[in-house]
């Protein structure tokens, strides 16, 4: 898929239009911000592969160089060291937003002040700046700034100024802009599978809800900007992703049990283990972001695999697939942690033609070499 590029603000030294590629296709000019990160650097990986520029943003808080660095070199890639809560300027034909934090170690201790009122001065800016007068516009500033509340959360900071930026960027440069969104939406679910036309059960005072309802509020402000500001969206649900290049310690269960198996160290189970998630490998997440940009569907889109296992057998397969001496050990749970989660694909499956390939006994294998190397990458860095 193609779309033209209307460019209302030249950048200097840029060239409007794409380059033709081979035949029957152009070019296609691609941000992706969270691209360093794990399931960023599989998506750049792809795009470069099909002949795509690609410029990564990331700002190295979970991504690494190392995912990226094989790229360092090629004409077609170029990595900017940013932090997209602020805002950025670049002419591109598709921006996929995948910037955040999506670790529960990650989005929960990572506390930043910020203020609330430009969020909204953002918006304001955004949706309403002509044709409003500059008297209303000083006093809806003040207005705001004196209405100054602390977000202590930096997903929420990220979820909802980082895609507001993104859009902001979407609709000045007429790129089509795909947000990453999440299960996540759909909180503890009453509905199983879940479907997209689940409002959810999202607990909005908790302890995961800056990710949650951060998350939530990027769905609204990505279909506003739609509405409002006639900006091409895409918005995926994605469930329990793994694979290689996956952080080694940020408390996800499939890192932390291969980590663990890999250790020798007993696999933590929180709780009673009972509570289920469905994962999926990276490679066909990938596929479904693709097809859901170049697509002709907003969504959202479920994107997920819907083979659904407790933690206790999650477990059972890293003993079959890494040690099968490895043991587990119980360990509480953490709060508002959701009681099942399956997704319901057959609106991906109808409309995108997308359904995942790769089933966990035959993703975990795929994961283990990247693993093993690079804890003993660790370890001898250790000097163990
Ligand atoms: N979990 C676990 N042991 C771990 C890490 C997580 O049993 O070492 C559980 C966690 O309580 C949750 C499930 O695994 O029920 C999935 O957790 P994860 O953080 O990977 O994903 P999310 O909760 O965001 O779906």
């Amino acid at each position: 898929h193609t779309s033209t590029v209307t460019t209302p603000y030249r950048i200097a030294g840029s060239v409007t239009g794409r380059v033709p590629v081979g035949i029957g296709r152009k070019r296609t000019r691609v941000v992706v911000t969270g691209g360093a990160g794990f399931v960023g650097s599989h998506l750049v990986d792809k795009l470069i592969k099909r002949g795509d520029d690609v410029i990564v943003i990331d700002n190295f808080f979970t991504g690494r160089k190392e995912n990226v660095m094989h790229h360092f070199g090629n004409h077609r890639f170029e990595l900017i060291r940013h932090d997209v809560v602020e805002p950025i300027l670049l002419e591109v034909d598709q921006i996929y937003h995948l910037a955040c934090p999506a670790s529960p170690v990650h989005y929960k201790y990572n506390p930043v002040k910020t203020i609330i009122s430009f969020v909204y001065i953002s918006i304001w800016i955004e949706f309403d700046y002509e044709g409003t007068s500059d008297m209303f516009k000083c006093c809806f500033i003040i207005f705001f700034n004196l209405d100054v509340l602390e977000i202590l959360n930096c997903d929420y900071k990220t979820n909802v100024m980082g895609t507001l930026n993104m859009l902001g960027l979407a609709k000045r440069i007429g790129a089509k802009f795909l947000l990453t969104s999440t299960s996540e939406v759909y909180g503890d679910p009453l509905e199983h599978p879940q479907k997209e036309t689940y409002w959810g059960n999202v607990n909005p005072i908790g302890v995961r809800s800056c990710y949650d309802e951060g998350k939530r509020t990027a769905e609204t402000l990505t279909m506003d900007y739609h509405r409002g500001a006639d900006v091409e969206v895409r918005i995926a649900r994605i469930f329990n992703t793994y694979g290689p290049r996956m952080c080694l310690d940020d408390g996800r269960v499939v890192s932390n049990f291969v980590a663990q198996a890999i250790r020798k160290q007993p696999m933590t189970v929180y709780g009673d283990g009972k509570q289920t998630r469905s994962f999926q490998y990276v490679s066909d997440l990938v596929d479904g972001l693709m097809a859901l940009m170049d697509g002709d569907h907003i969504g959202p889109f479920n994107l997920g695999n819907p083979g659904e296992f407790t933690m206790l057998e999650l477990a059972e397969v890293v003993k079959e697939v890494i040690d099968p001496s490895a043991t587990i050990e119980f360990k509480a749970n953490t709060a508002d942690d959701p009681h099942k989660r399956k997704p319901d694909i057959s609106k991906a499956k109808e409309l995108l033609n997308w359904e995942p390939k790769i089933p966990l006994r035959d993703g975990l294998p795929l994961m283990v070499n990247d693993f093993r190397n690079r804890i003993l990458n660790e370890d001898e860095g250790k000097g163990n």
